[in-house]
């Protein structure tokens, strides 16, 4: 492999991201403010931003399949015995709901304070209502589909795993995959390990193909902004001002000062370290709105930022993908109450405790896509007594809120797969240069970091 950067300066990927990002967006913005109606930027948006971020989410979305499957095989197969999996895996889950569930109360807690649902304005209220009275509509169908129940367990275990792969059923995969790589630890050595070879080829194909991904994210985020400022500009977000800023606040106590406390406390890396490290993984959280997109971004820098031990990002990332959404805790919780108290429902504290467990089981339950907690949020609004079409009064701000949670979802992965090493002792050891892939050249040529001053 040639070296990297030698003798030229380069700007670092997540540097290139960010431009696209503020180039993105401060085009959307200035296009919405002075053509909003005009054809041709209908046109530039459906012809050129629009597809320009899609090919880069695509491109994404097409290596998770075989990423979350190598991963949480290798993973498992990694961890060898049964009780060290049990072990970790109990740790996992456990960090994972404590942390969701600091997410929901602190959501809550918020709301509570500042009560933005009894400001708002009823003209504002009935024109929101009717804009997105369709799509609402169509959300409440989904959710009566969704409907939480004993069958939302059998069928985490899937009849067919290509099946289960093919339609996007995350969680059917990972328990496939779980299963797998636990049978291979039970096989004998001679015959598990030309199926780990292949797969650990496999792995890091699909590395080199996510950096080839990454090249066109500068681009890609750049048109997923442009797309959305353009169309929407910052009028709903106006009128919904409080409860948006409100939820925005909230994710960023969370993410600046919740989940960099736990960092420095249990992992031992000091705030500085680990934001300087995450700045990629908190761009591409914030520009694709995924936290299954992001997966590949925060594995690697899960591995080559930090150091996490291959078999522990392998196990504890692809899991958080799907299970462990702080963000998207915190943003329910806010948006039950905010809307309860938009249409006048009065919840006591054992209805709010009851949003409270909610919002964590469905930050659990909602998949790792764009909006893909709408769904599940009508169920929580019905069960408490709001009519489950007013998710149309938020729907409009939707996107910026889903890109803002997106990022504590993915932060709070990462510090899960640094707590996990830490608890387990295992040494924080940062990939030698060469393997590092392109995420970071300016920096995979200069000697790798070692963790935070302790
Ligand atoms: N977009 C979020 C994620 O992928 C899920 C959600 O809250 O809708 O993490």
């Amino acid at each position: 492999m040639q070296s990297q950067g030698a003798g030229r300066r380069r700007i670092p990927l997540h540097t290139k991201i960010l431009f696209g990002l503020l180039a993105g967006a401060s085009a959307g913005v200035v296009s919405n403010t002075l053509w909003r109606d005009a054809p041709a930027l209908g046109w530039a948006v459906e012809n050129v931003a629009q597809p320009v971020g899609q090919i880069f989410l695509r491109m994404l979305f097409m290596i998770v399949v075989p990423l979350v499957f190598t991963s949480l095989t290798l993973g498992v197969a990694g961890l060898g015995d049964l009780r060290r999996v049990g072990r970790i895996g109990a740790k996992t889950l456990g960090f994972f709901l404590f942390t969701t569930a600091i997410a929901a109360l602190l959501g809550l807690t918020l709301v509570n304070l500042v009560a933005p649902g009894e400001t708002l304005d009823p003209g504002v209220r009935s024109a929101l209502l009717q804009t997105y009275a369709p799509e609402a509509a169509q959300r409440v169908g989904e959710a009566a589909a969704a409907r939480f129940g004993i069958n939302t367990i059998v069928s985490v275990v899937p009849r067919n795993p290509l099946e289960a792969a093919a339609g996007g059923d995350m969680l059917g995969l990972i328990f496939f995959a779980l299963v797998f790589g636990l049978a291979l630890t039970r096989l004998p050595k001679d015959a598990a390990a030309p199926v780990l070879r292949v797969l650990e080829g496999i792995g890091k194909a699909v590395g080199v193909m996510i950096g080839f991904a990454m090249r066109l994210a500068p681009v890609g985020v750049a048109g997923l902004i442009f797309a959305v400022t353009a169309r929407f500009g910052f009028d709903v977000v106006r009128s919904l001002g409080l409860y948006v800023v409100m939820v925005l606040v909230g994710l960023a106590i969370h993410q600046f000062g919740v989940i960099p406390s736990l960092a420095r406390a249990l992992a031992g890396v000091d705030a500085r370290t680990f934001f300087r490290r995450i700045r990629a993984l908190m761009v591409t959280a914030f520009s694709t709105s995924s936290s299954n997109a992001t997966l590949p971004t925060t594995l690697r820098t899960a591995e080559y930022e930090f150091g996490v031990p291959r078999e522990v990002a392998g196990f504890v990332l692809p899991l958080g993908a799907t299970m462990n959404m702080n963000g998207t805790a915190l943003f329910e919780g806010v948006t039950v109450l905010f809307l309860a108290q938009v249409f006048g429902v009065d919840l006591s504290l054992g209805s709010q405790v009851i949003v409270l467990i909610m919002a964590v089981l469905t930050a659990i339950g909602a998949a790792g896509v764009p909006s893909g907690s709408i769904p599940l949020l009508v169920l929580v609004l019905e069960m408490v007594g709001v009519p489950g079409e007013g998710i149309a009064l938020v729907l409009g701000v939707d996107r910026i809120l889903d890109m803002a949670r997106t990022v504590p979802n993915v932060t709070g992965d990462l510090l899960t797969s640094l707590v996990v090493t830490r608890s387990e002792r295992l040494p924080f050891r940062v990939p030698v240069p060469e393997e590092a892939l392109e995420l970071a050249p300016a920096e995979a040529a200069t000697p790798a970091p070692t963790l935070a001053a302790e």
